[in-house]
């Protein structure tokens, strides 16, 4: 049987469509940190005299928001589709990386002085209004922080 142009059309399509989804999976995979956020966690580790924090960097395929964790030696982010939220995690859990690795090596947790650099971070990449709104949902200190800064501004 003689393949006809448009079934060859379908088939290369398919094909093309396969590959596609197979080298998304591996990006989401891998990993890898993308540049834009290797650029702020540098920058971030090379103004706060910090150590720069190494970074798994995982992509959530369905959620839309981002989620993270800081451990002793590393960062974990669990990247979602919004790259604001992206951003708003990263700088959150740098915030305790560097608490950790300055004011209050056994602090871990939002203490009044966590979010005071976390709002110092938030205010350098100006998302104090995004981070007042998402943190806040979950921290009322975090609302806090964005009222002193409101007062002082
Ligand atoms: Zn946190």
């Amino acid at each position: 049987m003689v393949e006809s142009d448009e079934d060859r059309f379908l088939r290369l399509r398919a094909k093309a469509d396969r590959l596609r989804r197979r080298l998304e999976d591996e990006a989401q995979n891998s990993g890898r940190v993308p540049v834009w956020a290797q650029k702020i966690i540098n920058k971030t580790a090379e103004d706060w005299d910090v150590p720069v924090p190494p970074i798994k960097w995982r992509r959530s395929k369905i959620n839309k928001w981002s989620s993270g964790r800081t451990f002793h030696h590393r960062i974990v982010v669990t990247a979602g589709k919004d790259r604001q939220d992206q951003k708003l995690v990263l700088l959150h859990e740098l915030a305790h990386w560097i608490v950790k690795h300055g004011p209050d090596p056994d602090g871990w947790g939002h203490t009044a002085a966590f979010w005071r650099v976390a709002f110092d971070l938030f205010a350098d990449h100006k998302m104090i209004k995004y981070a007042t709104m998402r943190e806040g949902r979950n921290w009322a200190r975090a609302k806090t922080e964005a009222k002193i800064r409101r007062a002082r501004s």
